[in-house]
């Protein structure tokens, strides 16, 4: 990797040469041309990280390397822990850590990945080995998994039926009780913030209250935890963003991405844009904070 930066140096000085200017006085965004392309909306000042990559579905950490290379939002790379999903016990969790610090040995300090997980078990907490649970750099979780089905399985909301017949104003309760429970576990980050399954979606603005919303805003205030903006996700709504920063909340932008393409960033756009988003909106993780405080 070293070697291939130093020939994309090289190839770089001899453009700028060769155009008459000097590679001393290229400006950030003639050096974040590619970038500029994927996104000429996002300032680069504002050093996003997208830390919802998923290395499944075709997707690995040297990808995301190079991502972040091309488009200047870093990469933080996870997958989803617990018992019915990839990362089910700690000799996986091992393994998946240990991969992905092989490929940032290989990598100077401001290009190394952050190692996150997703977390989808209510205990995840109490079942990770202390020592594994330290090389992690952060964790997020949703709230989209809720109790268990008749055969024991995990109940995803996602799957629910449109028609799903229960008393709505009982299930929404039990929910946000839910809601309040993730965000107040050890997480960093929050995604899809204030979900809500297809059949009780039109209930949004009756159900998610002012009071509601703010206890949840609170809450991650408190805890530090990021609530994500996640693209092609229509949660959460405009009106808890306003609510979310007008408490100091931090925001996370992220990809939930299924396989190696890239998603569209209309979401992120929409919010940055819309807020008039500041580098001091969004969260960061330790070595994030520390990296961003050494640069200015
Ligand atoms: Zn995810």
């Amino acid at each position: 990797m070293r070697y291939a930066f130093a020939v994309l140096i090289a190839s770089f000085a001899a453009l700028c040469c060769a155009s008459g200017a000097s590679a001393q006085t290229a400006s950030p965004q003639e050096k974040n041309r590619s970038f500029q392309e994927y996104a000429p909306w996002l300032a680069p000042s504002l050093k996003l990280r997208d830390y919802h990559i998923h290395l499944r579905g075709g997707m690995t950490a040297e990808m995301a390397v190079e991502r972040a290379e091309k488009t200047g939002v870093r990469s933080g790379v996870l997958e989803n822990h617990g018992r019915e999903w990839p990362l089910s016990s700690n000799e996986l969790l091992d393994e998946f850590i240990t991969g992905v610090e092989k490929v940032n040995q290989t990598l100077p300090k401001n290009k190394k990945l952050r190692i996150g997980i997703q977390v989808n078990d209510r205990d995840w907490y109490k079942t990770i080995d202390p020592k594994i649970y330290r090389r992690l750099d952060y964790v997020l979780a949703d709230t989209m998994i809720m109790g268990k089905r008749p055969d024991g399985s995990d109940e995803r909301l996602w799957q629910l039926p449109k028609d799903y017949d229960v008393d709505q104003d009982e299930w929404f309760e039990r929910y946000y009780k839910h809601c309040m429970t993730v965000v107040n576990e050890p997480i960093d980050i929050l995604a899809n913030v204030t979900y809500l399954p297809d059949f009780i979606a039109d209930r949004y603005d009756e159900l998610w209250t002012e009071e509601r919303m703010t206890a949840l805003i609170q809450a991650a205030i408190d805890n530090n935890v990021a609530l994500e903006i996640q693209v092609e996700s229509a949660f959460p709504k405009p009106k808890f963003v306003e609510l979310a920063l007008k408490m100091g909340a931090k925001l996370e932008f992220g990809s939930n991405n299924f396989d190696a393409a890239m998603k569209d960033t209309a979401a992120w756009k929409n919010v940055i844009e819309r807020f008039n988003i500041k580098p001091e909106n969004l969260w960061r993780d330790r070595k994030d904070e520390r990296l961003v405080n050494s640069a200015k």
